[in-house]
C-alpha cells in the first residue's frame, strides 16, 4: 500500500462520498447547527453512544439548559440524574465543569480555534474537529472509528489502526480527503456514511455509490478492513450490594472514589476478586462489619446475577437484601438514609437501575 494516495483518487473519493451525503442524509436536530455550545453538548453526549441513544438525551439537556449559562448554573446531582442511563459518567462531569470554566473564566465566551477547544476538560481531537468544523467551517478532519474504517476499505489499507503508524497514515490521510471548502459538511457526510452504509458489521455494498472505486470491495477484504492489532482484554470484577431495609428506610452512599461511576449513587458495596457464592463470604468485609455487626438481621433474598459491559470492564452484580430487625441506620456523611420509594430520585449505575427495576414491587418502590 503506497503511503502517498493519488490526488485524483483523493478527489473521486471525496466527490462521490458527498453526492452520496446529499441524497442519504440523516436528519438530526444538530446538524447545521452553529451554536458552538449545542454543538459541543451534542459531540459530548455522543462519545462512545450511537446517536439513536444519545438523541432523546441531546433533547433533554437542550431544553433543561438552553445556555452554557445554565448548563454553568446547574446542580451536580441534578446533571449527574439527567445523564442517567447514558454511561461513561466522567462525560457529565468533565462537560458540567467546562460549563463553569467557559462561564465564569472567560466570560462566556466559547473559544473559538481548535487548540483551545482542544485544551477543554473532556474535550479530545475528535470532538475539537467536530465543533471547529460544525460551528466555524475550520478545515479540521474528525478522526474515529468510522473514518478509520471508511478510509481503510476505500483505499484498501492494511496497516492497523491502532499501531503508531497507523495512527499517523490515518490522521494524514483524513485531513487530505477533506472537503476544506466545506468541512463541517464533509465531517457530517463521512460519519453518516461510516455509520449507516458502511458499517462495521454487513455494510451496504451492493447499494453503495462508491463501490466502483472501493479497493475493499474490489479485492474481497471488506470483512477483514480495518485491521486491529490489539485485542482488548477486559477486567472483571464483582461487586455484591447491600440492600438494607429499616421499616421503610434504605441506605445509598455516593461513590466519590476515582473510579468508574465517580459521583453516582449506590447501595453499599463490597467488592470480591470473585463472586460470593455464600452470604458468609462476606461478613469480612469493612462495610458489613460497620453496618450489621452490632444489628439483628434477616437475609431476605439474594438476587439474579447482573452483568454491565464497559469499554475496559466487565461488572457482576448480586444484590443482598437484608432486613435490620431493630431498626438502627447509621449516622455518618458518607451515608445516605433514605425512603425506598425516593430511590428514583438518585443518579445510579444502570446495573442498580436494571435490578431496581426488576424488583420495584418487591421492595415497595412504587
Ligand atoms: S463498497 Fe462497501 S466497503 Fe466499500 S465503501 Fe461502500 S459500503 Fe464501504
Amino acid at each position: 500500500m503506497p503511503m502517498q494516495i493519488e490526488a485524483e483518487r483523493l478527489v473521486n473519493f471525496r466527490q462521490q462520498l458527498m453526492e452520496w451525503y446529499e441524497l442519504s442524509h440523516r436528519p438530526l436536530p444538530w446538524k447545521g447547527e452553529k451554536n458552538p455550545y449545542l454543538i459541543w453538548l451534542s459531540e459530548i453526549i455522543l462519545q462512545q453512544t450511537r446517536v439513536e441513544q444519545g438523541l432523546p438525551y441531546f433533547e433533554l439537556f437542550r431544553n433543561a439548559y438552553p445556555t452554557l449559562q445554565d448548563l454553568a448554573a446547574a446542580d451536580e446531582d441534578e446533571v449527574m440524574k439527567l445523564w442517567e442511563g447514558l454511561g461513561y459518567y466522567s462525560r457529565a462531569r468533565n462537560m458540567h465543569s467546562t460549563a463553569k470554566h467557559i462561564a465564569y473564566e472567560r466570560a462566556g465566551q466559547f473559544p473559538n480555534t481548535y487548540e483551545e477547544i482542544l485544551a477543554l476538560k473532556g474535550v479530545g481531537p475528535y470532538t475539537a474537529a467536530a465543533i471547529v468544523s460544525f460551528a466555524y467551517d475550520l478545515p479540521h478532519a474528525v478522526v474515529d472509528g468510522n473514518v478509520y474504517r471508511v478510509l481503510a476499505r476505500f483505499f484498501g489499507i492494511e496497516i492497523p489502526t491502532d499501531s503508531t503508524e497507523g495512527k499517523k497514515l490515518f490522521n494524514d490521510l483524513a485531513q487530505q480527503a477533506l472537503d476544506a471548502t466545506q468541512p463541517g459538511r464533509y465531517n457530517q457526510a463521512i460519519m453518516d456514511f461510516g455509520a449507516t452504509q458502511c458499517t462495521p458489521q454487513n455494510p451496504d455494498c451492493k447499494n453503495c455509490p462508491l463501490q466502483a472505486d472501493c479497493q475493499a470491495f474490489e479485492y474481497n477484504t471488506v470483512e477483514m478492513l480495518p485491521v486491529k492489532s490489539k485485542k482488548l482484554v477486559k477486567r472483571e470484577r464483582y461487586f455484591h450490594y447491600l440492600v438494607i431495609q429499616s421499616a421503610d428506610k434504605t441506605i445509598v452512599r455516593k461513590r466519590i472514589e476515582k473510579d468508574i461511576w465517580q459521583n453516582l449513587y449506590e447501595f453499599p458495596m463490597i467488592e470480591l476478586s470473585e463472586p460470593a457464592t455464600d452470604f458468609g463470604d462476606l461478613k469480612n468485609a469493612e462495610f458489613w462489619n460497620y453496618l450489621l455487626s452490632d444489628c439483628n438481621y434477616k437475609l431476605l433474598h439474594i438476587s439474579r446475577p447482573f452483568k454491565q459491559i464497559l469499554t475496559h470492564q466487565v461488572i457482576h452484580a448480586l444484590f443482598f437484601e437484608i432486613e435490620i430487625l431493630n431498626p438502627h441506620l447509621p449516622e455518618d456523611s458518607q451515608f445516605v438514609v433514605t425512603e425506598r420509594k425516593n430511590l428514583s430520585k438518585f443518579a445510579f449505575p444502570k446495573i442498580i437501575d436494571w435490578y431496581l427495576q426488576d424488583n420495584s414491587l418487591y421492595l415497595n418502590l412504587l
